[in-house]
């Protein structure tokens, strides 16, 4: 693939080509917005079309150059993401290390930033003086999804390239050249809000089939019958990230019955479950449901605080199953 094939960032793609076109290249960009809308895939084009040995302007996706970018195994292109929770002061030695050479094949070294909003202080500090003093030879790529966390001296060091929430109907293509057919395709495309990496932990199917397993349970605990989803449900549980993603359907879903509440309802997140979510949300009143959802939120944000995936879905439940069973007087 080359730079005009990543589909639905028109502004910043073409902002791009223009650098390319004009050779006037930068020394460092922050790609900017929401996570899952092709910032890294953008990068990795961009230096393809940098780096390709063919006389147009963008990618080949055949010379040694463009097959090197794409392996990961350019020397001249580096990339640093978090490991685990942060980047610390030593991602940004290696960079400096890195640019401190002459570059092998190539004018330039590119080094690629992924997630800067998780830059440590001193690690931005440090970053800050790269940025002011880049060597000739340098072009960094500062990806971030929460440009607001970066310190101004850093963004303002930076030409700024603005990505957004993919449309719909773009997400739809994608998902269609992965191997969806329409409905799923569809189906992906409205669940995914836009995010590329909406599916985070596995593939459209999995992702649906979580779902599926949180309508189960949610719908067994209105009816006071829980017991096999319940146990189906708990084994997902036990591990942290499935935890999550099942508590996020939970509440995704109870946003859903809160809407259907509402007249008229606005556009469900679960639109294929339309006429089994109106059912359910019949007998349920509306302050319960919401205070459902907040639930979900706050355990999700428990989740994330490291606690016990399973004893905190255990409590979800209980809770759950409180509200959403007790009918108004
Ligand atoms: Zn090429």
């Amino acid at each position: 693939m080359a730079l005009q094939d990543v589909l639905g960032q028109e502004r910043a793609i073409r902002l791009l080509q223009q650098a390319l076109t004009r050779a006037r290249i930068a020394q460092a960009y922050l790609f900017y917005g929401p996570s899952g809308t092709g910032k890294k895939l953008t990068a990795v084009q961009f230096t393809k079309a940098l780096y390709c040995g063919s006389a147009t302007a963008d990618a080949c996706d055949c010379c040694v150059s463009c097959s090197k970018i794409d392996a990961g195994n350019h020397p001249d292109v580096l990339t640093i993401s978090a490991a685990g929770s942060s980047i610390g002061i030593e991602h940004i030695r290696t960079l400096q290390h890195h640019l401190s050479y002459r570059p092998y094949e190539q004018q330039r070294i590119t080094v690629i930033v992924d997630g800067c909003e998780l830059l440590t202080a001193p690690a931005a500090n440090a970053l800050l003086k790269t940025l002011e003093e880049p060597p000739d030879c340098a072009l960094l790529i500062l990806l971030t999804g929460k440009r607001a966390a970066l310190p101004l001296t850093l963004t303002s060091r930076c030409q700024l390239v603005p990505f957004q929430a993919l449309p719909p109907l773009h997400m739809q293509a994608i998902f269609a050249q992965q191997g969806l057919d329409e409905a799923e395709a569809s189906l992906a495309a409205t669940l995914s809000e836009g995010r590329l990496d909406a599916f985070a932990h596995g593939d459209f199917a999995q992702a649906v089939a979580i779902r599926d397993q949180a309508h189960a349970l949610l719908s067994d605990l209105v009816q006071s019958q829980a017991v096999t989803s319940f146990l189906q449900a708990r084994k997902l549980a036990g591990k942290r990230e499935q935890c999550d993603e099942l508590l996020r359907w939970l509440a995704l879903l109870c946003r859903d019955l809160a809407v259907l509440k509402t007249t008229p309802p606005r556009n469900l997140y679960n639109h294929d479950l339309r006429r089994e979510l109106t059912e359910l949300a019949l007998p349920i009143p509306a302050e319960q449901i919401l205070e459902a959802f907040a639930h979900l939120e706050q355990q999700r944000h428990a989740l994330g605080m490291n606690l016990n995936p399973q004893l905190i879905f255990e409590h979800v439940l209980i809770h759950l199953q409180h509200l959403l069973t007790t009918k108004q007087a």
